[in-house]
């Protein structure tokens, strides 16, 4: 993302920024911004840090749509690793229920053998039963009979249960399987627009840097250092900013008057006392907006 997100404050930046940017120019033949040609009518110093000023805001227009352009196309794969994430959680949901329904299964097949081995007992019993010598031996095998049926009874309710779980979880899959695929769907829409507008924000992103290639060629390198300064310790990306209600356009601090008018008369290029950007008056601000 090519908006900065420096934590060094405004603020801090104001002295050394204002030292570099408040020199006025002193030649200059002809400004060229963005295919528009403003060409020097006198060799007054007016004219000219009117021209510079100019190329400097015209290059901040440029340079935001960029910024533009790379945050819409930065937040676009965040929705897609969203998504990603979100099937990748449900994928497991799907595995962890499906393995859960297989160890159920294994203990219904475990209790139907247990119940199997339990009747065989009784079945045993009670052939034992038919030649018993005396009453004691008889009560002992009924007592055998007893426990094991005890133990049908405990292994039925078992069934009972792993049936009641697993026609639970099926549901569940059920469910976790819709999920998925309204999610994956989702992910395939996903998917495809995020390289159309790769395509396009690239192509609009390689013209606004041959624009702002061009702007840059013809500011001075101080003033270009100076911006390039700002615009990365500023959070908003903003390096060049306009009056806006009688207050700075970057940091919203006001503008006195004295120095409203100071800025206004194009004698040399200004900055925020408070934030250092660089101000230019409504003038050179509209006349570049409605050129761009
Ligand atoms: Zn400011």
């Amino acid at each position: 993302m090519a908006v900065s997100n420096s934590k060094t404050t405004d603020k801090k930046k104001a002295p050394t920024s204002k030292k570099a940017a408040e020199a006025p120019y002193t030649s200059e033949a002809s400004v060229v911004v963005d295919n528009t040609e403003f060409v020097k009518s006198d060799e007054s110093v007016d004219n000219i840090v009117r021209l510079k000023l100019m190329a400097l805001y015209s290059l901040q227009v440029i340079d935001t749509q960029v910024d533009k352009i790379r945050i819409i196309r930065g937040e676009l794969p965040l929705e897609v690793q969203d998504l990603e994430d979100e099937i990748a959680g449900l994928s497991t949901r799907l595995e962890n229920n499906t393995a859960e329904i297989t160890e159920l299964n294994r203990a219904v097949t475990e209790y139907n053998e247990e119940i199997a081995r339990s009747r065989e007992m009784i079945k045993k019993y009670e052939q034992q039963q038919k030649n018993v010598r005396n009453n004691r031996e008889y009560e002992s095998l009924s007592k055998e009979i007893e426990f094991q049926g005890l133990e049908i009874q405990l292994r039925e309710k078992k069934l009972r249960e792993a049936s009641v779980a697993i026609d639970a979880k099926n549901k569940l899959i059920d469910d976790v399987k819709a999920q998925l695929e309204a999610k994956e769907s989702n992910l395939r829409d996903k998917n495809a627009e995020l390289s159309e507008i790769i395509a396009e924000t690239e192509k609009e992103e390689q013209m606004l840097m041959v624009k702002s290639e061009k702007a840059k060629a013809i500011i001075e390198d101080r003033y270009l250092t100076a911006y390039t300064r700002i615009r990365k310790s500023v959070r908003n990306g903003l390096a060049v900013v306009k009056i806006e209600r009688n207050a700075c356009g970057g940091c919203f601090s006001k503008i006195p008057p004295q120095r409203q008018l100071e800025i206004r008369m194009h004698k040399k290029i200004l900055v925020c006392e408070y934030c250092g950007r660089i101000i230019v008056d409504e003038t050179i601000a509209d006349t570049i907006e409605t050129s761009n």
